[in-house]
């Protein structure tokens, strides 16, 4: 797990108290007055910042010990968390709609792990670390995964609540707001664990970037937006499980069943099962089990996470996108994965989304990764329909070929897909794969409508050349065998 607090120290151009805007950080916020303006929604900060020492939670509260950061992008003198990027407060400790303070500017508060359910009715269950929390890994998620790492610029602050009553999180684009529970029955203290933060803050980037999700929404497009908020917390953490220290179920006592889930999602999911059938995905899918003895009704209960077809199909589209990301790297499954997001609006349902991912896989890298990502749709039920020009006058058009391989690297097989684009080049196609020296090591024949699969097995690691001839048209990619 890539741990954010140890990533902070190339940002020193933020963090000196008085240091002047550079031109570069004032394009990005803006470059007005230095007075913020404390409206709803509210713009991006413009003056001073500073920093203060405080302590955090690396990942959660499984990941180790709370450790000491200094908090990046406060404006002011440090003394309130109202920053850069995100402002928070809790409404018990601070009041409502108040940011938490220090008057010291040291937010080096003790975490409390274990009560944080009784916060709605016990102040004394509230602890002032959980802003602290919130506000570092919106803060360093912002500035590392967004705006460094995926290039976006964020132009907006969110608003963080913590100690919210019930489990899970919450975030409303309108308000630019993010709450996240203090748990109830199946959740633990959100405010603790990074992945929950990065997910919902996720929901409000993707937002600013025009996918917008709203009252009257499909369960469509809502689903896709719990997916892309699930896939870039997971590139960032660099981990598909989401939530394993926040979920929890409390005790079955005598109730047998099979093991609880001990996360709250996952992008690691069996194609056969979390598959969406064309359009026909299977109606007993759940994921999260809870078994537990309910005091009240002296029965055992089942229950689950997640049940409903936004989540579901969410996990579905999440899980797609970690195939692919399993298949051509995160650099290039995350830059599909932006692009995309980009051209999904409030109306995209997972057919348009498929389109708007298609276009930019082969866009973006070419054939051989829109043949990857192609693949790893298809294997989740999803109908993938490659364009090949077809549609064109043939008179237009030279006559080519082209072939998708994938895997690559590749380790015991490699598959290969025909493109041609006219009917001149009839002939049977021809397969050969051919070392760095140009030596024959394996051939074949493969019609346009079925893929090839090539057995590698056998072949020693390296380099290779897959060429694919039809009378006298070829074309040809390059593959690493791996062992
Ligand atoms: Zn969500």
């Amino acid at each position: 797990m890539i741990c954010p607090v140890e990533r902070l120290d190339h940002l020193a151009a933020f963090q000196s108290p008085g240091l002047p805007l550079t031109s570069e950080i004032a394009s990005v916020i803006g470059d007005g007055p230095a007075s913020p303006s404390w409206t709803i929604p509210y713009s991006p900060v413009r003056g001073m910042r500073v920093t203060a020492p405080a302590h955090v939670f690396a990942t959660d509260p499984d990941g180790g010990d709370a450790v000491e950061v200094e908090l990046q992008g406060l404006v002011g003198d440090g003394t309130v968390l109202d920053g850069e990027f995100v402002r928070v407060g809790s409404d018990r400790l601070d009041g409502a709609g108040v940011l938490a303070s220090s008057p010291s500017a040291d937010y080096r508060f003790a975490p409390d792990t274990t009560e944080a359910v009784h916060c709605i009715t016990d102040l004394a269950e509230c602890p002032r670390f959980d802003a602290v929390n919130v506000y570092h890994h919106v803060d360093s998620y912002a500035r590392e995964f967004w705006e460094d790492r995926m290039e976006v610029d964020i132009t907006f602050r969110a608003e963080a609540r913590v100690h919210t009553a019930g489990d899970g999180g919450f975030a409303d684009w309108p308000t630019r707001s993010m709450k996240l529970g203090v748990g109830n029955i199946f959740m633990k203290n959100s405010a603790l664990s990074d992945d929950l933060i990065y997910h919902e803050y996720n929901h409000l980037v993707m937002a600013s970037l025009g996918f917008e999700i709203g009252v009257g929404v499909s369960e469509e497009t809502r689903a896709l937006h719990e997916a892309y908020a699930d896939y870039f917390m997971a590139t960032w953490t660099d981990d598909p499980r989401i939530a394993e220290w926040v979920v929890t179920c409390p005790p079955r006592l005598h109730c047998e069943g099979p093991p609880d889930d001990t996360d709250l999602r996952t992008l690691i999911l069996d194609a056969e099962t979390w598959n969406w059938r064309q359009g026909q995905p299977s109606e007993t899918l759940k994921y999260g089990a809870c078994l537990r003895y309910h005091e009240g009704d002296r029965k055992c209960k089942q229950s689950w996470n997640n049940f409903t077809s936004v989540y579901v199909w969410g996990m579905i589209w999440g899980a797609a996108l970690w195939d692919v990301r399993t298949a051509v790297g995160a650099e290039i499954a995350d830059g599909i994965a932006l692009a995309a997001v980009r051209r999904h609006t409030s109306e995209t349902g997972l057919d348009e989304a498929l389109t708007h991912v298609m276009d930019e896989a082969e866009g973006r890298y070419g054939p051989n990764v829109a043949g990857a990502v192609a693949a790893a749709f298809e294997q989740r039920g999803f109908l993938v329909s490659v364009d090949t020009g077809l549609d064109r006058p043939e008179s237009d058009l030279p006559v080519s070929l082209s072939i998708d391989v994938w895997p690559n690297p590749a380790e015991h097989s490699v598959h290969l897909r025909l493109h041609r684009n006219s009917a001149r080049s009839q002939g049977p196609a021809i397969w050969t794969l051919t070392d760095l020296l140009g030596r024959q090591v394996l051939e074949g024949a493969m019609t346009d409508s079925q893929p090839a699969s090539i057995d590698i097995s056998n072949l020693t690691s390296g380099l290779y050349r897959v060429t694919v001839r039809v009378d006298d048209t070829m074309s040809s990619a390059l593959f690493l065998k791996m062992h």
